[in-house]
């Protein structure tokens, strides 16, 4: 008898944010495996910002994910069966593929999942498999800082924009994070060593940047969009870098784009490098970031939060969490338990 998976489709586009009929669960008898092929029973599911712009109508750096398909996403997990000599049973593999209990692959495109000595699985593929290589490349090869300069990076206490502040402080930066509650600002200064942090909901945000950031700022590491981005640029220094690593104030707005920033002009005035990046295009550069930030992570040199939510049946609903700033560090789904 063949085994019945548990997989999420995209059913619906959505107008805003992800409602209730956007992704749907269906449960469906899973394929026999021929020559090749692996089924993975899936550990972990990431949940990347990115996910709602792969179910929106714009044109992307990818392939949508189209109405009627599965749902896609970066998933770790543990091939159960295999007629792959590459991928014995007991293997974790990594790979983009549905949003899934159990799945068959032809195994193009997946690898054998390293654990790194030290670190749990789900630290190890939270942060390694996107946001600490989204930081360090952003950062360290687009942002280029240099020891005294002034960082500011918004969705500070996120994934991607928490690990970017510490690797600001560790190459001899001033820290500054823009982030939507007086907690998530607290943890920045307090715990992660920022040197100041904004909390955009409550306060004036260009006003108290300005005060956050005396000598100006150097880089500017984009992960919203809006208002702090253009504070950025208005308080930019000349021959500056701004990071344009992502847009999550846009991602729910649909038909035209939104406006801004309105403080562009200052590309001119300050000489500005405005560069824009995709992760998935420096692959090649994995093994050299993942073995840094690893171990900057077991020297407790990176800190980090996970957000675990339990089941894949509550994983179209977590998704949210990432565009109300619900989640507290990086977003994940346990879908199945570890060994
Ligand atoms: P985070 O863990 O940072 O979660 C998203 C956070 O964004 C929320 O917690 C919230 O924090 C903030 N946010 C959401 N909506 C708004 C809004 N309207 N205004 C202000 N802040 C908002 O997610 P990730 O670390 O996974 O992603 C961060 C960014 O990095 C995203 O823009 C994502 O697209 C981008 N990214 C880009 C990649 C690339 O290759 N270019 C790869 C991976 C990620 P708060 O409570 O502070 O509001």
């Amino acid at each position: 008898m063949s085994r019945i998976a548990r997989r999420w489709y995209f059913n619906a586009r959505p107008k805003a944010t992800i409602e209730g009929d956007t992704l749907v669960l269906r449960e469906e008898p899973l394929p026999a495996l021929r020559e090749g092929d692996i089924l993975v029973r899936t550990l972990y599911l990431s949940l990347d910002a990115t996910n709602r712009v792969w179910i929106s109508d714009w044109d992307i750096y990818m392939e949508p994910v189209h109405v009627g398909e599965p749902m896609r996403g970066f998933v770790v997990g543990e091939v159960v069966q295999s007629r792959n000599p590459a991928f014995a049973p007991g293997t974790l593999v990594a790979g983009l593929h549905t949003w899934s209990d159990y799945f068959v692959t032809d195994a193009q495109g997946f690898q054998s999942f390293a654990r790194v000595a030290g670190l749990p699985l789900a630290d190890t593929f939270g942060i390694l498999t996107v946001a600490g290589p989204t930081a360090h490349y952003g950062l360290l090869s687009v942002g280029q800082p240099k020891p005294g300069d002034t960082v500011v990076v918004t969705a500070a206490a996120g994934a991607v924009g928490s690990l970017v502040g510490q690797l600001a402080k560790l190459k001899g930066c001033r820290a500054v994070g823009i982030a939507g509650s007086r907690e998530k600002c607290r943890w920045l200064t307090d715990e992660l060593g920022f040197d100041a942090a904004v909390n955009y909901r409550a306060e004036p945000v260009l006003e108290c940047l300005r005060r956050c950031c005396p000598n100006g700022i150097d880089v500017h590491f984009e992960n919203v969009g809006g208002e702090a981005l253009d504070a950025g640029l208005t308080l930019m220094n000349n021959f500056g870098r701004v990071v344009v690593c992502g847009l999550i104030s846009t991602y729910n707005s649909t038909g035209t784009a939104a406006p801004g920033p309105y403080m562009f002009r200052n590309v001119i005035m300050r000489r500005l490098t405005v560069r824009g990046f995709v992760i998935l295009d420096h692959l090649d550069e994995y093994p050299r970031m993942t073995a840094e930030l690893a171990q900057w992570m077991l020297e407790g040199k990176l800190r980090y939060r996970l957000h675990i939510v339990d089941g894949l049946e509550n994983a179209a609903e977590a998704l949210n969490l990432l565009y109300t700033g619900g989640n507290e560090g990086k977003l994940m789904v346990r879908i199945g338990a570890e060994r």
